[in-house]
């Protein structure tokens, strides 16, 4: 083990193995200033920096948010209005962000290129001790909040970038509810306000306290720096040390946190969403029940509870979850263990339910918890709960975001409570051992009596919906306002309006070349010039199309079967979709759902369905719909999974209408939280399908046609049951047959050899029919807006190149990648107050759309997409712009993939017939992009714009003013 006793400036904590990530973890002190530095040091790429505050806020002004967005707009030596604008552009990095927790606010990067690496850490290190805020009044109203007035006529508006980011939050119900939880639970302690700022609440923050709380926190003595993966740790400490810690003197900072009192038992609390109009179901409450669960030290409880999670709550027929849902309480039952905060929580939720049944709730939890311990929990649950987390947790598969970010994060969570605490999330690898000792011991139901049924503290809140509540506010606020103007002279007045036109002028001056030019560039040839290829070699040609992608997958088999749907009629794609959802969770011929969960979970990593489709590389307008059934495991399980996923392939049911009539109330209620949440996905996603066969695919499969599908179903369910179930079973028929099959495993060549008997098993059972192509669908530009009861816009506007005659090329890359931080961040979001926004292009496919994220405009935003082209027509770039383009461009496409990533890219390349070479051209296009290619876009964007196809989610209030817009204009709900 290395050893770093002797480090000038710091004091070694403590070092320990840490075998689970395959490194060694070391604890420092900075001496002078007390600033604590965890590090993991292993052989990732991927290396993280991160510097954590602890910022518990005393009230719901958003400052510590507010503060995470502005320390950003500059600092001492990176002057320029928006380093980090900057270096998402024109950097390398795998990860640059900010976030802000209820206890604490983080700032981490992440970079392959060790050059890349040390310019981020040096402006976000500068930036988070220096930053301009404390000089320049317009980065605080920018991000902020602040008044505007264009004209003495006018009323005055409230605008800001996390005002509006905040009120999109709280559009959401899903997220009223949920933020409501630790408001009712901790009313006495800083977790009982809101981080993120309530927007009623965030105009109270002034300036001063603004810039009083920087000063306060963000001090390296209440720091948390985290360095992750093969890094120097030496020369980085030592940097640090000499360029930013040593300025500073050790200080006491208060930023504790109180410890709630108890209530001594469970009570009650009710809070309100807004809605236009009464539903007309009676239905759409929230009910949450939370109680206290353990101690934040305690990570072993921490994964007890984990495990109750599922056993009691969150699987198929788990006992909790299926005694609300026969009793008609809610369509959607989902729990939660909040182990990341100095009192960890347990919160069990429904909603879409009737009102007035809080007590109902309580007391079907507890009853039902109370008959689990009497009865004891079901040992092969348990069993399977703690296999499936174990699973998880050493796959480490994170998605897209860098291992050492998300170990960061955890990290924190016992961390920032305790100092010794920082590397035990990472060392959990035994305790996994540990939980299986304690099953059958009366351990799991000892901690039921203590938390749940003996609860010292915990609360039921009801979250109802309120017609007009948003108007009331509005209305409100617009009173303020207007009262606020009648006590404004005219001299006041007039300076208002000077200050609105000091902003805008602030906004649109662009920083200066000088300024610009302190924030460190990489060169074009930092970049690869290779790019990756795709590993695709077909295998046991006698059983079919069967692909197998090799990869180090650290002993993890991934077995995705894929079967084609064309062969489907139109009106048999919703059923197909049913089916989709219905997989691996109805019975099977063998046994029920939930003990058919229990299986997959104590065998494997999971199996789940999912529908995808890929576009015809030499014929855009082709694509091939499919339906992937999914299995990962273990090598040593190979057998046993495939086993199980023919299990469900050929010998599911479907004829259960009670249990189908739960996955689809489940699923709607899930795509209606999509609807309210991410309504640009939707809004894009409907938009393609306007455009393309593919898109009126998507959007049948999970976009708002499914949703209108399920609400349809919903309605009739009794009549339509008994003709859905022998739909779905009659669709299942037609898709799984060996024709439709092509297999694609992902693995090492240890694990494809383990592979054959189970390939060979699957196509046995498959019947081998001819069947045509009969999928036919019809895209036709709708150009509907779509109200919700939310207070902000997703506006979409696209349309297809390749049908205007152009084609694909890596210029498109570098053009949405500088665009996304460009023209449509200047004109949407810091000049219009929406949260963000950005263009993308499907270079398969032609789709392009323009997209706007929590946008407090619409027709505003649909203008600037409008001058789009005109921009790009005129623009000006000089080289060290167009570098930076580049730079932002590939830091995205050569970002590091997990290996089921890497095989599900190849499997994508073989569908739709992509090589090696197109990737190689795409490359060198992107990597030889020049300002003139850039501005030979413009003809191909206002094509895009000409379509003029258009899609919004939004405000009933706006999508009305805008009706001018659409074609049709309708409730979305
Ligand atoms: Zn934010």
């Amino acid at each position: 083990m290395e050893q770093f006793n002797n480090i000038p400036g710091y004091e070694l904590v403590k070092a320990e193995e840490l075998k689970d990530v395959k490194g060694t973890g070391f604890l420092f002190r900075h001496k002078k200033t007390g600033a604590r530095i965890g590090v993991v040091k292993n052989n990732d790429e991927n290396k993280v920096f991160s510097i954590g505050f602890k910022t518990p806020p005393k009230d719901s002004t958003g400052v510590a948010h507010i503060t995470e967005h502005t320390v950003l707009c500059g600092s001492e030596k990176f002057p320029s209005k928006d380093p980090f604008v900057e270096l998402v552009k024109g950097s390398l990095n795998t990860f640059l962000n900010a976030m802000t927790f209820s206890d604490k606010t983080i700032y981490p990067v992440a970079s392959c290129n060790d050059k890349d690496f040390r310019n981020l850490e040096n402006v976000y290190l500068d930036a988070v001790f220096h930053p301009n805020l404390h000089k320049v009044d317009e980065i605080f109203k920018q991000e902020g909040w602040h008044y505007e007035l264009d004209n003495e006529n006018d009323d005055i508006k409230l605008n800001g970038v996390v005002y509006s980011e905040m009120k999109g939050v709280f559009s959401n119900p899903d997220s009223v509810a949920q933020r409501s939880v630790t408001d009712v639970l901790f009313p006495d302690t800083e977790y009982g306000v809101e981080s993120g700022g309530d927007p009623d609440v965030i105009p109270e923050l002034t300036i001063e306290n603004y810039r009083a709380f920087h000063k306060t926190f963000y001090h390296p003595s209440n720091s948390y720096i985290w360095l992750y993966g093969d890094i120097d740790v030496e020369e980085q400490l030592t940097w640090m040390d000499r360029e930013y810690l040593s300025f500073f003197d050790r200080i006491t900072v208060d930023s504790s946190v109180k410890i709630q009192k108890p209530f001594g038992g469970i009570r009650k609390c009710e809070r309100f969403y807004s809605v236009d109009e009464e539903r007309e179901d009676g239905k759409g409450v929230f009910y949450s029940f939370n109680v206290l669960a353990g101690e934040n030290t305690d990570l072993l409880k921490g994964l007890g509870f984990e495990v109750l999670d599922y056993c009691l709550f969150g699987a198929p027929g788990a006992p909790v979850k299926k005694a609300l849902i026969d009793a008609g309480i809610g369509d959607e039952v989902w729990d939660y263990y909040e182990g990341g905060i100095l009192q960890p929580y347990f919160s069990v939720d429904v909603k879409n339910a009737p009102p007035g049944l809080a007590d109902k709730f309580c007391d079907i939890i507890l009853n039902t918890l109370k008959k689990c311990v009497d009865e004891g929990l079901n040992v092969n649950t348990i069993n399977a709960a703690i296999n499936s987390q174990e699973f998880k947790y050493r796959e480490a598969d994170f998605g897209g975001y860098p291992k050492g970010l998300m170990y960061g994060i955890s990290a924190l969570s016992t961390w920032l409570h305790n100092d010794e605490m920082v590397f035990d999330n990472m060392r959990m690898g035994d305790a996994y051992n540990e939980l299986r000792k304690k099953v059958g011991t009366g351990w799991f139901e000892d901690l039921i009596r203590e938390y749940f049924l003996n609860s010292k503290h915990g609360v039921v809140l009801t979250v109802s919906p309120k017609v007009g509540l948003n108007k009331e506010k509005a209305d409100k606020l617009a009173k303020k306002l207007a009262d606020y103007k009648a006590s404004l002279s005219k001299a006041e007045i007039s300076a208002l309006i000077d200050d609105t036109a000091k902003l805008r002028k602030y906004q649109a001056e662009p920083s200066s070349e000088e300024d610009l030019k302190k924030i460190p560039l990489l060169s074009i040839s930092d970049i690869k010039k290779e790019g990756r290829g795709f590993n695709n070699e077909k295998i046991l040609p006698y059983l079919g199309d069967v692909l197998w992608h090799e990869y180090d997958t650290n002993g993890i088999a991934y077995i995705r079967l894929a079967f084609k749907m064309d062969c489907l009629k139109s009106d048999e794609l919703f059923y197909a979709t049913l089916l989709n959802d219905a997989l691996a969770v109805v019975d099977t011929d063998k046994r029920g759902y939930g003990e058919l969960n229990d299986e997959i979970n104590m065998y494997t990593g999971g199996i789940y369905s999912k529908t995808d489709y890929f576009i015809d590389l030499k014929d855009y307008k082709h694509y091939t719909p499919y339906l992937f059934v999914t299995g990962s495991c273990l090598y040593g399980q190979i057998d046993k999974t495939f086993e199980l996923m023919k299990e469900i392939i050929s010998g599911s049911k479907y004829d259960d209408t009670k249990r189908n009539k739960e996955i689809f109330l489940e699923s709607k209620s899930i795509m209606e939280s999509r609807l309210l949440g991410n309504g640009t996905a939707m809004a894009s996603l409907r938009l393609k399908s306007y455009d393309s066969e593919a898109g009126v695919f998507d959007d049948a499969t999970s976009g708002i046609a499914y949703y209108r599908g399920l609400k349809k179903l919903a309605e009739n369910y009794d009549k339509e049951a008994a003709k859905t179930a022998e739909k779905i079973k009659e669709v299942a028929n037609k898709l799984f047959t060996r024709e439709n099959l092509i297999v694609s495993i992902i693995c090492d060549k240890e694990g494809i050899d383990k592979c054959t008997k189970g390939i060979e098993d699957i196509i046995s059972v498959l019947p081998s029919v001819k069947q045509e192509k009969l999928l036919v669908l019809r895209p036709s530009a709708k150009n509907e807006g779509f109200k919700t009861p939310g207070q902000v816009q997703f506006v979409c506007r696209g349309g297809n190149f390749k049908k205007a005659g152009f084609e694909s090329s890596g210029v498109l890359n570098v053009l949405t990648s500088m665009l996304s931080y460009g023209y449509l961040w200047n004109e949407i979001r810091v000049k219009g107050g929406a949260y963000g926004a950005w263009m993308n292009i499907s270079q398969d496919s032609g789709f392009a759309y323009l997209g706007s994220y929590r946008d407090p405009n619409l027709r505003q935003t649909n203008e600037i997409y409008e001058k789009l082209a005109d921009h790009l027509e005129n623009i000006d770039m000089d080289d060290r712009e167009m570098t930076k383009a580049v730079l932002g461009t590939f830091g995205k496409i050569d970002a590091p993939l997990t290996p089921r990533q890497l095989g599900e890219r190849a499997f994508n390349a073989y569908a739709s017939g992509k090589t090696y070479d197109d990737i190689m051209k795409n490359r060198k296009e992107a990597l030889n992009c020049t300002v003139e290619d850039i501005r030979k876009t413009a003809p191909l964007v206002r094509a895009i714009v000409d379509q003029n196809m258009i899609c919004t989610i939004g405000a009933a209030a706006t999508v009305e003013e805008c009706k001018d817009l659409f074609k049709t204009v309708e409730a979305i709900l």
